[in-house]
């Protein structure tokens, strides 16, 4: 550990050795191929990360340096080489063209999030910065938290780190989002998301969440948080100028009857390690707040079953609830990051394997698709050996199919469930339909 950790903020947005010394030791190709995919997908990182998370030691291989840097092999080779050449020559307009033009062919918005679940007020208004997910649970996305403390290489969400306003979606106005809550009976969760929800100032939080303790809004139970900063920032809960009253906040709507969770975005064991890290997951439980945990699988940087196993554990310990494994969705890099499923079912099975029940709260790896929530159960062999895929519509659209069960046909370079066909004689729930 260093004894140097800045503890205020200070964000570095281009990954060159100027900025991060430790990018010294490597090679200018590697610096330039950094800097070209960074022209493309956003970067962005302090000192906590740099200094405390990253193990420079282990070189562009450590699963925390692939989670913050990025990397040549995101980009497909002629796009990476138009653009790299582009920049060589120094033409700002070509560049530019050709990051346009990469972004956009990058899925940006994917299960048709910009056209899909658009909520509209009883007088017609649309409320762009909100997304109906399912009948219970409304996804409202501050335009202040519409940004991370350092930002992830895999994040399908860089649409809305980066300044191109036909791929964003962010409210910043709070009348819409109450007017639609309150019209809205039906829900019962509020998850504030971004981006990071703590990315908010709290006295900003507060403007936006505090009517909801009002008896016009009992029907609002449950208030989540979207979150990476108890890894990426963990000084947002213990040192920074409002740390104290966004404790005192959540406290509050506890303590007002809601039950508060903070739904963390944890990769790997390393972000838990920290002594700062420990100590803001112990300042956001004296709040009464809940901590849950969800995680991608992603190659390189957490794929394999110790890792999740030691992830886990330590988290159980920490007095965090695994909540969900997810299967990468289809955006941005995807195939570099891209695990078979069949290799996630390993990976799952194989860590919880000889853990107590107590470790054993996430969901089966859970692909957040177009057709909704689909959660991987496991591998069926039949008498004739067999294989398929035994999945369960866990949360569909509209709700109809929730909990079925259907099979596809086995294959083990299935990454997505676009990449699957139902398994011999199955048919699969009407909501999850496709043209084969
Ligand atoms: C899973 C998910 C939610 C919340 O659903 P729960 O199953 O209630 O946790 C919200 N938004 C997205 C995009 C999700 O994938
Ligand atoms: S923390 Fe989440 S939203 Fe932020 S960069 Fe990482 S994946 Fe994206």
């Amino acid at each position: 550990m260093t004894g140097m950790v800045g503890n205020r903020l200070e964000t570095i947005v281009r990954p060159d050795a100027e900025m991060i010394p430790q990018l010294a030791q490597f090679d200018a190709q590697l610096l330039n191929d950094m800097n070209v995919v960074s022209k493309v997908f956003p970067f962005r990182a302090n000192r906590y990360v740099l200094n405390e998370l990253v193990d420079w030691s282990k070189g562009p291989d450590d699963p925390i340096f692939r989670l913050i840097f990025p990397s040549r092999e995101m980009l497909p080779e002629e796009d990476f080489s138009a653009l790299d050449r582009a920049i060589q020559d120094e033409n700002k307009p070509k560049a530019n063209e050709l990051i346009y033009k990469i972004r956009h062919s990058h899925n940006p918005h994917p299960a048709g999030q910009l056209e899909h679940n658009r909520p509209r007020l009883a007088n017609g208004e649309i409320a762009d910065g909100l997304q109906h997910k399912y009948r219970d649970t409304l996804l409202f996305f501050p335009s202040d938290g519409q940004t991370c403390h350092s930002y992830c290489s895999f994040c399908f969400r860089w649409p809305q780190f980066v300044r191109d306003d036909a791929l964003r979606i962010a409210m910043s106005d709070r009348t819409l989002f109450l007017s639609y809550v309150a019209e809205h009976p039906e829900i019962s969760d509020i998850l504030v998301t971004g981006g990071d929800a703590f990315t908010i100032k709290s006295s900003r939080l507060r403007f936006y969440l505090s009517e909801l303790l009002t008896p016009k809004f009992d029907h609002v139970r449950n208030i989540r948080f979207g979150t990476k900063a108890l890894s990426y920032w963990p000084y947002r809960f213990t040192i920074d100028s409002d740390a104290s009253d966004l404790l005192r906040f959540l406290t509050e709507l506890s303590e007002a009857g809601k039950h508060v969770a903070v739904m963390a975005h944890y990769n790997h064991p390393r972000e838990l390690q920290s002594d700062i890290a420990q100590s803001a997951i112990r300042a956001i439980r004296s709040t009464g707040a809940v901590i849950r945990s969800q995680s991608p699988v992603m190659r390189g940087i957490n794929d394999s079953a110790d890792i999740w196993s030691d992830l886990w554990q330590k988290q159980i310990g920490l007095g965090i609830i695994p909540y969900y494994m997810f299967i990468a969705r289809d955006t941005g890099p995807k195939q570099y990051f891209e695990v078979p499923i069949a290799r996630i079912w390993n990976i799952y099975s194989t860590a919880l394997r000889g853990t107590s029940g107590l470790n054993r709260t996430a969901s089966g790896p859970t692909m957040s698709s177009f057709y909704g929530k689909i959660e991987l159960l496991g591998v069926q062999v039949d008498a004739t050996g067999e294989k398929s895929f035994v999945l369960r519509a866990l949360r569909t659209r509209h709700e109809l199919n929730d909990y079925e069960l259907f099979t596809a046909k086995y294959d083990e370079t299935a990454s997505w469930i676009d990449d699957l066909a139902p398994a011999a004689n199955a048919v699969w729930p009407a909501g999850i339909q496709r043209q084969f």
